[in-house]
């Protein structure tokens, strides 16, 4: 370790103290390192059988850029420079591959199998080093990480559909409102609705009604763009927003879509259940003032196809 001669005598007066120290922090679960502002790995210590993006060798003498992927490497050393610079605890977490050698943001989903680490970043100054360091410790939050997007998934998801919930929806519509008053691309906002599914629930059961909005759901999942985003608002209307796409192209893929719901049999106990859906369209005006008028409008489109004999699609 590289200690600044008028503390090297401290450390050597003190071996109990050291003793202690390294007692401390092989017990915690955590991995330490300390880290100079160029990314230089300096030393580890603590717990050696922990795990984290040093996991399979040591990493002293080794560069921050050596052992990560890019861009994790690019927000280790911005978050170093950081903590050095404005002298505070940074924390950002990572997820790693079981391969324990690739790394990933942890914004990204990662892949099965994937472990979180929470990395925080303590300034040291001059005084303990001949240089400012920081001391890096490593935490495996994998558990915390796996609950929280489990409870991400159960507060955005239909549970019977498995597609995005009213709530998702909404603040979908928002972003793509903003996006649309910024950059001035169209999104088009397609409102659906199953014709007669009471009667589907009457006469079949509540069971065969759930079959059909989960078959219904599964042609709304494999009829759209990539950047579509589809969704249940309500028992059986559905909403798919379509980015960059101007309603004059909107309607021949809304024509489509009926069709392609004309056309799906549901086996139920003996019987092929067939349906048809309304539809209403609309897109994102420059002089829309609030998100809720093209909802307003797709609605309206919708009531007009019903209206005039259902399975159909309007626009407004
Ligand atoms: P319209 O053509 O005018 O849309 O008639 P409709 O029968 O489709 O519409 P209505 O609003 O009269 O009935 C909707 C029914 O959907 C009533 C409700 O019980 C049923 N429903 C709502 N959610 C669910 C669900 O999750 N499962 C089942 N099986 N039925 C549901
Ligand atoms: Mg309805
Ligand atoms: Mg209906």
């Amino acid at each position: 370790m590289n200690l600044n001669p008028d503390l090297q005598y401290i450390m050597e007066d003190l071996p109990k103290l050291k003793q202690l120290i390294g007692i401390i922090s092989s017990v915690l679960p955590d991995r330490h390192f300390i880290v100079d502002e160029d990314g230089y790995i300096i030393t580890r210590f603590g717990n050696e059988s922990g795990e984290g993006f040093f996991q399979t060798t040591d990493p002293s003498g080794k560069r921050v850029s050596e052992i990560c992927k890019p861009s994790l490497a690019k927000r280790l050393m911005d978050s170093i420079a950081l903590a050095l610079e404005e002298k505070v605890t940074i924390t950002i977490d990572y997820c790693m591959d079981l391969e324990g050698v690739r790394l990933y943001d942890a914004d990204s989903s990662g892949p099965t199998g994937a472990q979180w680490f929470e990395l925080k970043l303590v300034p040291l100054d001059k005084s303990i080093f001949d240089r400012p360091v920081a001391v890096c410790s490593n935490r495996n939050i994998t558990e915390r990480k796996l609950l929280e997007l489990e409870l991400k998934v159960l507060a955005t998801t239909d549970p019977l559909t498995k597609l995005f919930n009213r709530r998702h929806m909404v603040s979908e519509l928002e972003n793509s409102f903003s996006r649309c008053k910024r950059y001035e691309t169209p999104t088009t906002v397609l409102m659906l609705d199953i014709d007669f599914f009471k009667k589907i629930n009457d006469t079949y059961g509540h069971d065969a009604g759930d079959k059909v909005l989960v078959e219904f759901s599964l042609l709304l999942q494999t009829h759209h763009r990539d950047t579509d985003i589809v969704g249940r608002i309500g028992g059986e209307e559905f909403l798919i927003l379509m980015p960059e796409l101007p309603i004059n192209q909107g309607v021949p893929m809304a024509d489509r879509l009926l069709d392609g719901i004309r056309n799906i049999k549901v086996a139920f106990e003996d019987q092929i259940l067939t349906f048809s859906a309304s539809a209403g369209i609309s897109e994102i005006k420059s002089t829309d003032t609030d998100f809720n008028l093209v909802l307003k409008r797709a609605d309206a489109a919708l009531y007009q196809s019903k209206d005039n004999g259902r399975d159909q699609v309007n626009q407004k």
